[in-house]
């Protein structure tokens, strides 16, 4: 039986796990649950699973929980733990096999990092930390025997078709994109577009931020990120695809002209399922697909024009040292703006120009003026604070650019 940590277990990422531990109850134990906000759903939850530690935001939400479990006498064999502190235990406990990382953004960082300290198996569906501190996490999971594990669909796509194989036999990697709800859309109409017309993604259900992402083509910019740390590749390898109908998860090139590519419906329960059951497969009970209803897939490259976030993350994944983490951070908070309908969509990309504009500009001036300050993080992330404070570069530089535009 494998005991589970579910960081996240309200998003997207976490009902879906849920939704597979319930189907095999005699595979899967849940030990500990975190969640941020939807402290109902958690309650929900945790009478259904039972696990002996569950996380939440403040320790006011964990009394208030306590209470109401109190009030409906219900027997209660949860520990409530809080905070970044309480999801770093939840991370590392001794008792966990395996942690699955579905918390969205740079606040994963932490809790994620501890897991694979820890030792353990993780499933990495939060890319962010990846993207912030990609080096540091492999490198500590290669000393302390973690594995990490790519839960994102297309890094698990490409998992399973390399199988193990070296890095040295990959000629590229593809990552596919449907191309969001504007694919399509006339570029003189990008001025106009919608929080809900952002939030509608064709193919896929997930959380606000990455929909958002999604939409803007930032998500397969941290994507290249989070696969040049995953699979040892140089970004120059990685390649991105447009595939309208996401039934090619992803595929790699081998040296040989080989190419292999993973399918399915789009449907995240099975990349979840395969780090779950991992190095097994699970006999899943989910919708097929029927290939000779499919009768065509198509492909297509990526207009940079209409997806100015995905060259800026591709600049910034070749620059390196604390350039992937700020592009992160900067788009964490204009992403966050957008979904509170202070900023118009053109808004993101235009802000993150800006900023990247303001990290080169530091980097050169600073590099012939006064060549001992620049800060260390900006140049090499060598420790998780290093990271933070690159994170929280970008946010500072997004902030002041927000200021002139509101
Ligand atoms: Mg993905």
């Amino acid at each position: 039986m494998k005991k589970l940590t579910i960081l996240g277990a309200t998003g997207s990422i976490g009902l879906n796990t849920l939704d597979i531990v319930r189907q095999f109850p005699q595979k899967f134990r849940i030990e500990a649950l975190s969640c941020r906000n939807s402290i109902e759903t958690l309650a929900e939850q945790i009478k259904e699973f039972k696990p002996r530690l569950a996380c939440v935001d403040t320790i006011e939400q964990a009394r208030e929980l306590r209470e109401s479990f109190c009030n409906g006498h219900y027997a209660l064999e949860t520990k409530f733990v809080c905070g970044v502190e309480g999801l770093v235990q939840i991370s590392s406990d001794p008792e966990v096999d395996l942690v699955v990382a579905g918390i969205v953004g740079a606040a994963g960082l932490r809790p994620t990092f501890s897991a694979v300290q820890a030792g353990k198996i993780v499933a990495v569906a939060n890319k962010e930390p990846l993207v912030m501190a990609g080096e540091l996490f492999v490198k500590t999971a290669k000393k302390t025997g973690a594995k990490l594990l790519p839960t994102d669909s297309e890094h698990n796509a490409i998992f399973q078709a390399l199988h193990d194989e070296p890095p040295d036999r990959i000629a590229r990697l593809f990552l596919t994109a449907s191309g969001g709800p504007f694919r399509d859309l006339p570029l003189d109409e990008f001025e106009k577009i919608t929080l809900a017309e952002a939030l509608n993604h064709p193919n896929w259900e997930m959380g606000r931020k990455i929909t958002i992402d999604s939409a803007t083509m930032m998500n397969k910019g941290l994507e290249i990120i989070e696969a040049h740390w995953l699979f040892n590749t140089p970004v120059a390898k990685i390649d991105v695809l447009m595939q309208r109908e996401s039934i090619i998860h992803s595929m790699v090139e081998f040296i040989d002209g080989s190419f292999l590519a993973q399918m399915g419906l789009p449907d995240m329960r099975v990349p979840i399922a395969y780090c779950l059951g991992w190095p097994e497969r699970l006999p899943l009970e989910i919708p097929r697909m029927d290939p000779v209803s499919l009768k065509t897939l198509h492909f297509e490259a990526i207009d940079p024009n209409r997806f100015p976030c995905l060259p800026l993350s591709i600049k910034a994944a070749k620059q390196g040292g604390g350039a992937p983490a700020v592009l992160n951070g900067t788009n964490e908070e204009v992403v966050a703006a957008f979904l509170n309908e202070k900023i118009r969509f053109v808004d993101i990309s235009k802000t993150l120009a800006s900023v990247m504009r303001k990290l080169d500009e530091t980097l050169q001036q600073t590099v012939t003026d006064f060549p001992d300050k620049i800060p260390d993080f900006l140049l090499k992330i060598q420790t998780l604070e290093d990271a933070v404070q690159a994170d929280q570069w970008g946010r500072e530089q997004a902030r002041k650019m927000l200021e002139q535009v509101l």
